[in-house]
């Protein structure tokens, strides 16, 4: 079993605003320190305020590695105002639109964790066309729309370097249970047979690489 994060971190993770299940983050936690002995960073879609970052954060600190996250900061479409997963606290008065970077920044300094971890401000698409360095780990975690999840697969998928891994929250196979954007791209990366499952956890699905396939 890889290392629990340290005391501190789970008190941080616990603390932070967010959306992810202590069992999950456990989860990805370990999927990250695996990941990050191939020496390679760690890349999170879907920052919010820095829940899951710290995992992963803690995870690039053990291997000696670095945790990027991307997100434009201004919320999925079920975070807006007068939606299910809406927080005013994360809106700036001044322009009167979510910003969610200013909690995410407190997050992260409050766990001790900023020197491991590369936030970058921007929409999954534009900063993947630019994106050329292999990945140990891709955490899918940003819009639950098809056009979001799908984008954020088409767009990072390709950059998970071999032995690396792919995961993926929200996955709900009973559309009972919530959106199935994110469902939809964990069969397509099954479909592909360039990744295999290896564990999940709730409604995350950690896939690795399979070897021998270019992408
Ligand atoms: N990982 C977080 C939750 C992420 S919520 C946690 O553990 O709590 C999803 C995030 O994805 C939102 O902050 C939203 O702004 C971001 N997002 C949605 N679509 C995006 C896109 N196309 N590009 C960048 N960020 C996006
Ligand atoms: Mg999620």
């Amino acid at each position: 079993m890889p290392p629990a994060p340290k005391p501190e971190t789970l008190a941080a993770f616990q603390a932070a605003k967010g959306f992810m299940p202590l069992g999950e983050g456990l989860a990805l936690h370990a999927a990250a320190v695996e990941a990050g002995a191939l020496g390679l960073p760690l890349l999170e879609v879907g920052t919010y305020c820095g829940r899951s970052t710290i995992l992963l954060a803690d995870a690039a600190r053990e291997t000696g590695t670095t945790a990027i996250t991307v997100d434009h900061h201004r919320g999925s479409e079920e975070q807006q105002p007068g939606w299910e997963y809406h927080d005013p606290d994360v809106v700036d008065p001044e322009v009167g639109e979510m910003d969610t970077l200013p909690t995410f920044r407190r997050t992260l300094y409050k766990a001790g964790l900023e020197d491991h971890v590369i936030a970058v401000v921007g929409r999954s698409p534009q900063v993947a066309a630019l994106w050329g360095t292999p990945l140990g780990l891709v955490f899918i975690d940003g819009g639950h729309t098809d056009e979001h999840a799908g984008g954020d697969y088409e767009g990072w998928a390709p950059h998970v370097a071999e032995h690396g891994m792919l995961l993926i929250h929200d996955v709900f196979p009973d559309p009972a249970d919530g959106g199935q954007a994110p469902y939809r791209v964990y069969l397509r990366a099954l479909a592909s047979n360039k990744f295999t499952q290896i564990s999940e956890s709730g409604s995350l699905r950690v896939l690795r690489r399979s070897t021998g396939t270019g992408i």
